[in-house]
This record gives structure tokens, C-alpha cells and sequence, in this order.
């Protein structure tokens, strides 16, 4: 009987230790090993815990893929005018309606945004990773272009502006977007500064995250959209 009881008394503890302690050691971890405040990452864990669109903050890199069926939900057209004269431009609805509030609010201050490109799909980046490949070889594609499913462009919620240069003229609507992108929900992928980039530095691709999740990374994550989003993917898991 005596044995009973210290053995459930063991089990309960093991129970207490599995359900109360582990996911905080794994926030204490991720705050060590990347020199962030555990605090922040709690609150953060309780702001990704309540996002209703899995795939806003789907982690997509060298090591993480999307289906080659994957299309997002609700594709736009994006008129002419907001683009580099490109026709058939499409994003996520989602995230139209801050893109085209940020180009008018840019235009405002004199800054001229146009986007370059949008949604590609499994297929798209399938041929343009060959011909690139065919193009300028393995050495420029393994600095800028992804594999099929290995691009953020397929979720929909990503976009280049501008122009694929940093030149006088680029440079300064660059330089506005990385100062006012987030207050419209919009994050700069591939940093100077990124731990976990995949890509050289790109100042003209943005991705949508969403205003709060935006100034979440500008606060708690060091402005490390990628630190963010591996963060997040502990806590939503995806069928797709
Ligand atoms: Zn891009």
C-alpha cells in the first residue's frame, strides 16, 4: 500500500513537472540561446496563441517547405498603378488593404512604392529557379532564389518593391519602408542583421505578419522577423 502511494506520488510529480515547467524551459532556452527577454516571449506565446490564420506566420526557408498544392485562400489583383507596369500581380486579400494604405501614406511624403511581385506559385518558381539557374548559375541562385515550396512568395502575403538593385534611386524608398513597414503589418525578411536568414541581404522583400506581430519583432525579437516566426511555429501546428 505504502508503495502505491509513493509511486503515485511520483507520478503526479512527473505530471506537474511535464505540464507546468517544460514549456517555460523551452521559452528560457530560446530566450538564452538567442539573447532575448523571457518575459517577452511569454507575452508573445500568448499573442501567437490566440491568431486565427496558421499560415500568416508559417516558417518557410531552406529547411521548411510548402506543399507544391498550397495556394492561399482569396488571391487580388493588384491594380496597375500600384505596380513596376506589371499586370498579373496577385496577394492575399488579407493584405491589401494596409499595402495599398502604405503606398498612399509613402506617396504622401514623397516616396514612390511599386510593387515588383507578388504571389508565385509552386509551378512559377519551379521555372524560375531553372532558368535562373540556367542563367547565372548555382552560385547566384543559392544567394537569392528558392527552391520550389521553399519561398515565401507562395504564401501570398509576401512582396518585392521597387526594384531588385539598391541603387541611389531604390535606396530611399528602402530606407522608408524599413523605418514605417511594420506600422502597416509589414516585416523585412532578409536583414542585415538576421540570425537565421536563408538569403543575402534584401531591402525590397517584405513580408506580411501583421501590425501587432510587426511590433512585437521590432520589440521582443530584436526586429528578427525569422526569430519570430521559428519562435511561433513551436506553438501552431500545421496539416498542410
Ligand atoms: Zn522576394
Amino acid at each position: 500500500m505504502r508503495k502505491t502511494n509513493k509511486l503515485s506520488f511520483l507520478l503526479i510529480l512527473i505530471i506537474l513537472f511535464t505540464i507546468n515547467i517544460t514549456p517555460t524551459d523551452k521559452i528560457e532556452q530560446f530566450a538564452k540561446t538567442y539573447n532575448l527577454k523571457k518575459d517577452k516571449l511569454l507575452k508573445a506565446k500568448k499573442f501567437i496563441r490566440n491568431n486565427k490564420d496558421k499560415f500568416l506566420w508559417k516558417l518557410v526557408n531552406k529547411d521548411n517547405e510548402l506543399n507544391n498544392n498550397y495556394i492561399p485562400k482569396k488571391l487580388k489583383k493588384i491594380p496597375l498603378k500600384y505596380t513596376k507596369n506589371r499586370n498579373e500581380i496577385y496577394v492575399k486579400e488579407l493584405i491589401y488593404k494596409n499595402l495599398v494604405k502604405m503606398i498612399k501614406n509613402a506617396k504622401k511624403k514623397g516616396i514612390k512604392l511599386r510593387v515588383l511581385s507578388g504571389y508565385r506559385s509552386y509551378e512559377y518558381q519551379k521555372k524560375l529557379y531553372n532558368n535562373m539557374l540556367n542563367k547565372y548559375g548555382e552560385k547566384f541562385v543559392k544567394k537569392f532564389i528558392a527552391k520550389a515550396g521553399h519561398s515565401e512568395h507562395q504564401l501570398g502575403t509576401v512582396l518585392d518593391f521597387n526594384s531588385l538593385n539598391i541603387n541611389k534611386k531604390s535606396k530611399i524608398a528602402f530606407k522608408w519602408l524599413s523605418d514605417n513597414a511594420w506600422e502597416y503589418g509589414f516585416s523585412l525578411s532578409y536583414s542585415k542583421n538576421n540570425i537565421l536568414t536563408d538569403f543575402e541581404y534584401e531591402p525590397w522583400h517584405y513580408r506580411y505578419v501583421g501590425p501587432e506581430a510587426a511590433k512585437i519583432i521590432k520589440d521582443y525579437f530584436k526586429g528578427d522577423q525569422k526569430l519570430f516566426l521559428k519562435f511561433a511555429n513551436n506553438y501552431i501546428t500545421y496539416d498542410n
